[in-house]
């Protein structure tokens, strides 16, 4: 029954003078979230955007593509009235209602909005006469003016647009509004949520992961390919890098003491990843680290891998219990794909007693024992990157 959806949105209308920049970067995500589901037309329209569906379009693949394009604050099917002279308004607005509920037993109010300051009636009294309408063609309905069960919105323009359903949309900011970042994504829960996390905020995405073949399996980068392409369905197409990391592991596991491996394995981590990151000119590193959650991620830990970035790192789930994380991972359906059973390179090299509170003058004494051969590793490394693209 709808041809078209209104799109609304929040905190972009905030943006003063670059308002346009922000409405035209929110039509271009929608239309490119929409291209894959058929020929939709997406136009501005002061203050929201206006979706025009093609014949045979899937409603609800529409509005779940629409749930993921972030800047969208709601999400209204709407049918529009190509005459807005009083009696065909008040037709239209009937034949919406008995359209949409046949059976009308519930409380309604109607409200309205006039773009036409010269239209014939004011505004409360578009809603008081087509309550009246509406209160005469089906008795069975009530008016309830503060705590209604169904609203009916009748907008007036040039043409007329009912509507009575809104979907909350994801919020945020339109993806590509906020400059890029490089993800740091492995195969776990906390990485993908915070992607999507900084996505959400306006931010492009490139992802960067590190295996360790033969100790890390195929798989488990397929695993790693899974969860970008599920962050692609928010970011768009999205770049991922992959990182041959096995021989940097090894030499650090021959150099170093087996305590600090994990600690100077990330930081080897941040440092490729920040290379890659400023040729693709991201603007800051993103990781799923959360204070305590692990050995690498207490504050001393997070201190001494922070310490070799110079970008920016931006920790989205710093504070979150897992249990929060998961929750999000669950609302964006990375979970599944997260918890299956994939090696990641962390956990082959794994010390039994890992250091939790690293000294980084000391873990900077063990490092120099990498100074013969690291450099050309790290170079090796970033010649060989493997570069996928998802989305
Ligand atoms: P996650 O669930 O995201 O894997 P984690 O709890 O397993 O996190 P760590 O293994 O300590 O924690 O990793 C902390 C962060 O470092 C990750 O959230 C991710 O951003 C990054 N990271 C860890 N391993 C890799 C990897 N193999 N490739 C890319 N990034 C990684
Ligand atoms: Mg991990």
């Amino acid at each position: 029954m709808f041809k078209a959806f209104l799109i609304k949105y929040a905190e972009i209308g905030l943006k003063g003078k670059n308002r346009f920049v922000f409405e035209n970067a929110l039509r271009d995500r929608i239309q490119e979230a929409l291209n894959p589901l058929g020929e939709f037309l997406v136009s501005k329209e002061q203050g929201r955007l206006f979706i025009e569906c093609p014949k045979n379009y899937d409603y609800e693949e529409t509005v779940e593509a629409l749930g993921r394009v972030f800047g969208i604050s709601s999400i209204c099917p709407v049918v529009v009235l190509d005459s807005s002279q009083w009696e065909d308004l008040t037709q239209g607005v009937g034949d919406y209602v008995e359209k949409m509920y046949p059976d009308r037993h519930f409380t309604f109010k109607v409200e309205s909005k006039r773009a036409d300051k010269n239209y014939p009636r004011t505004t409360p009294e578009i809603c008081a006469d087509m309550g009246a309408y509406l209160l005469k063609r089906f008795p069975e309905m009530k008016v309830d003016v503060h705590n209604p069960e169904v609203r009916i919105t009748v907008e007036v323009r040039t043409k007329s647009y009912v509507y009575s359903i809104v979907i909350p949309g994801p919020g945020g900011m339109p993806v590509g509004t906020n400059g890029k970042a490089m993800l740091l994504l492995s195969g776990g829960i906390d990485s993908p949520v915070a992607g999507y996390m900084i996505a959400k905020r306006g931010v492009s995405m490139v992802a960067t992961y590190f295996h360790a073949p033969p100790y890390t399996s195929e798989r488990a980068k397929l695993k790693v390919v899974e969860l970008a392409e599920k962050i692609a369905k928010y970011t768009g197409k999205m770049k991922l890098f992959v990182v041959n990391f096995t021989d940097i592991q090894l030499y650090i596991y021959d150099q170093c003491p087996h305590e600090e491996l994990t600690i100077i394995m990330r930081r080897y981590m941040m440092k490729i990843a920040e290379k890659l990151a400023e040729e693709e000119g991201c603007l800051g590193l993103v990781t799923g680290e959360s204070i305590g959650q692990v050995a690498s991620q207490t504050m001393h830990s997070l201190a001494a891998t922070n310490e070799v970035c110079n970008l920016p790192v931006y920790r989205p789930l710093i504070a979150f219990d897992k249990k929060d994380i998961v929750e999000i991972a669950e609302k964006i359906d990375t979970f599944e794909t997260s918890i299956q059973p994939f090696e990641d390179c962390c956990t082959i090299f794994v010390a039994k007693h890992p250091v939790t509170k690293p000294n980084i003058k000391t873990i900077q004494k063990s490092e120099r024992k990498l100074e013969e051969k690291i450099d050309k590793m790290v170079e090796a490394a970033l010649n060989t990157v493997e570069t996928i693209v998802v989305g």
